[in-house]
């Protein structure tokens, strides 16, 4: 997912459209809320697509922006498969490293060092690879729990029906515990 902004960089002010579609991993999920067994299941049906401008600031490149595409994934809760298009807002800042200063108003002594800023990106030569920031986007984008639709009914967890295709019979068999408290305190209170 590399963008070449040779045409921006030797000019302060310069900016330029980004548009691209480009197939991409979904980033493995480390967060704790993931670690489900559901993780291997989300994939991205279609290409990422980032529609951005990058801005030459001076100082680093700013790409601002969209990125979206098709999650194909596993419902948390009925375990069909589904999918969605998500879209998340895109700002990020690259600064220049590496190599030797060639003609470029991007300077590089005016970049922040690696040890002063550990999470700032960095581009080299005439190429921003926008990929590993692109998929953070997408993974924050995601909903903490996967879910085929808002109100996924889910699985009866007595016979494993669909409760979103048809109701089952558990539910009259064997009534919540605490409803049956509070049957009682209302039965009570009539008497
Ligand atoms: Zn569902
Ligand atoms: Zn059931």
């Amino acid at each position: 997912m590399k963008v070449n902004i040779s045409r921006i960089l030797p000019e302060k002010g310069a900016s330029m459209d980004i548009d691209l579609s480009e197939p991409l991993q979904p980033l493995q999920p480390d967060a704790p809320s993931r670690q489900d067994g559901l993780d291997g299941e989300l994939r991205y049906a279609e290409p990422v697509r980032v529609v951005a401008t990058a801005d030459n600031s001076g100082k680093c490149i700013v790409v601002r922006g969209r990125v979206g595409t098709k999650i194909e994934a596993t419902c948390h809760r009925c375990l069909e498969r589904f999918s969605r298009e998500i879209s998340a807002p895109f700002e990020e800042e690259y600064f220049r490293k590496g190599e030797k200063p060639r003609h470029t108003g991007v300077e590089e002594e005016q970049a922040p060092s690696e040890s002063e800023g550990p999470d700032l990106r960095y581009f080299h030569g005439d190429e921003i690879d926008l990929a590993p920031a692109v998929g953070e986007a997408l993974s924050l984008a995601l909903p903490i729990k996967l879910l085929c639709r808002e109100d996924c009914r889910g699985l009866c967890p007595h016979c494993g029906t669909n409760l979103n295709e048809k109701q089952c019979d558990c539910q009259i068999e064997t009534p919540d515990p605490r409803m049956a408290v509070l049957k009682d305190l209302w039965r009570e209170k009539r008497d």
